[in-house]
């Protein structure tokens, strides 16, 4: 970006484990006084860009010159040409829940929860500002008579639309079995694109935009509005919940229970080898009181017993927001350091690499505030080319490991994070190299742009025509590094 005009100084915002530096205030700021005109506000006093400096993770800081709070797609497509002229790079917040600065950026932010309308809900389909979190459209849609839902919902909802289509959007609640991904419901999309275009796109029209968006981590464009299904949502929810302490115990009955018709949704928390249990699973039956589920049939095989959560579809759906709101008010959680390790695994090798790093869990990979989670996918209802997910080698299942790991104390501290991010970047270089993992891009690894090109493979030479497209200057998105060498 031009460095020309004005700098400041201000205290130290962070350490940046990448360029392994202290980072200060002092990031030279372009001038916008010659912005234009806009229906939304730009900001670019201190305070508003100092609020923006890092996301969930508290570990990588970057402070933009400029914060936009968009009140229409124009405004994007005005300060995205705007920025393109002064060649200063441009990334969009949704609620910044990515932990390794994904969407920060030196130069313009926009901070998309300004647009955060919902323009229609009709029978089986919602038209949403990109702003909006997930838990705005949930209850808005339950409202309706007959009651509806989007078809996956995400463990936790406070993500907005555009984040999570853009990163993938996996059902940690509702929809691993038979739904897809929720980049898999969207039927059209608003896109600004690099070069200030306001695009409409779906898969009839300008399909290469639309695929490059979805799953596309802000590359090509700024998703501004979204056309997203919905399906008829049940009042209650059934959930299985099932402990062990034997790995293959464990396998055995999530295998039965992701192919169980019965079932709607499974996940699972791991925790380290020195607790018990050191599984939990749960199965989860949607139901209305009308049709209550036969818990024989439910169960039936399984290696032991389950203890039975019955509860409202809704308290379902908001039980991980209700557990972290709760840790947001007693621990500060939004302060903690969280270098999360998230992958895909096949179906194939999910068992033994589980097993293999569940034995050397400590309860500090953890921490107190944080934790482990096993999502399966059925990868037949994943439609779209990104994300990119490893080889199925036979399995149509595929699952994604998170180690969500949340340090104890709030504060800066470079070698928890260096400790942190090398264990992530050796459990990743193992899992890739003998099981195939794939990142799932959400987390704290330090891809450099030959990792990225590894990470899409044989989708590489499609994304990156795409992004030469629509981002021709490339100033979209840089906190990902993908494009960084070119
Ligand atoms: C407690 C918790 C539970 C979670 N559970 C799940 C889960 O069940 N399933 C799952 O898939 N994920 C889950 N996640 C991860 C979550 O999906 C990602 O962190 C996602 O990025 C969050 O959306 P966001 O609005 O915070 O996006 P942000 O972090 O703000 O953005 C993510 C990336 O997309 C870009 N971006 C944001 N908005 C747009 C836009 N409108 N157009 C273009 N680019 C954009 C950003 O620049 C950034 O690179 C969870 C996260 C947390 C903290």
């Amino acid at each position: 970006m031009s460095r020309a005009d004005v700098s400041e100084k201000a205290a130290v915002v962070g350490f940046d484990p990448i360029e392994r530096r202290w980072v200060t205030g002092e990031t030279a700021s372009l001038s916008f006084a010659a912005a234009p005109a806009l229906d939304g506000e730009l900001l670019v006093d201190a305070d508003a860009r100092e609020a923006v400096t890092t996301d969930l993770g508290n570990i990588t800081h970057h402070r933009p010159a400029a914060v936009l709070r968009p009140r229409s797609a124009e405004d994007i497509a005005a300060m995205i040409r705007f920025c393109r002229a002064h060649d200063v790079s441009v990334s969009t917040r949704g609620a910044a829940h990515t932990t390794l600065g994904q969407g920060l950026t030196d130069g313009l932010l926009i901070e998309n929860r300004t647009l955060d309308r919902i323009h229609s809900i009709g029978a089986d389909v919602a038209e949403v500002d990109a702003g909006i979190l997930w838990k705005d459209l949930i209850n808005a849609a339950y409202e309706r008579s007959p009651r509806l839902s989007p078809p996956a919902i995400t463990g936790y909802t406070s993500l907005t639309v555009g984040g999570t289509l853009s990163v993938g959007g996996l059902g940690g609640l509702v929809g691993a079995l038979n739904t897809g991904l929720h980049v898999d419901h969207v039927r059209e999309l608003e896109v600004v694109t690099g070069t200030g275009a306001i695009e409409r796109c779906s898969p009839e029209h300008k399909p290469d935009l639309f695929e490059a968006v979805l799953g596309g981590l802000g590359q090509c464009g700024v998703i501004t509005k979204a056309v997203i299904d919905l399906v008829p949502a049940t009042e209650r929810a059934r959930t299985y919940v099932l402990e062990y302490t034997d790995n293959g115990e464990f396998f055995r009955d999530v295998r039965t229970l992701i192919e169980r018709p019965a079932i709607d949704h499974v996940y699972a928390e791991l925790y380290s080898p020195e607790s018990a249990p050191t599984h939990r699973l749960y199965a989860t039956v949607l139901y209305d009181p009308d049709a209550p589920p036969n818990d024989e049939v439910a169960t039936e095989g399984l290696t032991t017993e389950p203890i039975i959560d019955d509860t409202t579809y809704l308290d379902y759906a908001y039980k991980i927001d209700t557990l972290v709101d709760g840790m947001r008010e007693t621990v500060g959680w939004d302060h903690l350091v969280k270098p999360w390790y998230d992958v895909w695994l096949s179906g194939s090798v999910v068992e033994e690499y589980v097993g293999e790093v569940q034995a050397q869990l400590s309860a500090r990979d953890i921490g107190p505030f944080g934790i482990s989670l096993l999502y399966p996918q059925r990868r037949s209802h994943m439609t779209r080319p990104l994300p990119p997910l490893p080889e199925a080698n036979g399995s149509d299942w595929v699952f994604v490991l998170d180690i969500n790991t949340v340090a104890e104390t709030p504060g800066i501290d470079p070698a928890f994070v260096e400790e942190m991010l090398d264990r992530n970047d050796r459990m990743f270089a193992h899992a890739r190299d003998q099981y195939g993992a794939v990142l799932y891009p959400i987390g704290s690894l330090r891809f450099t742009a030959k990792d990225w090109r590894t990470h899409y493979g044989d989708k590489w030479t499609a994304f990156r025509a795409a992004k030469s497209r629509y981002d021709p200057s490339g100033i979209l998105t840089p906190g990902l590094h993908i494009f960084q060498d070119e």
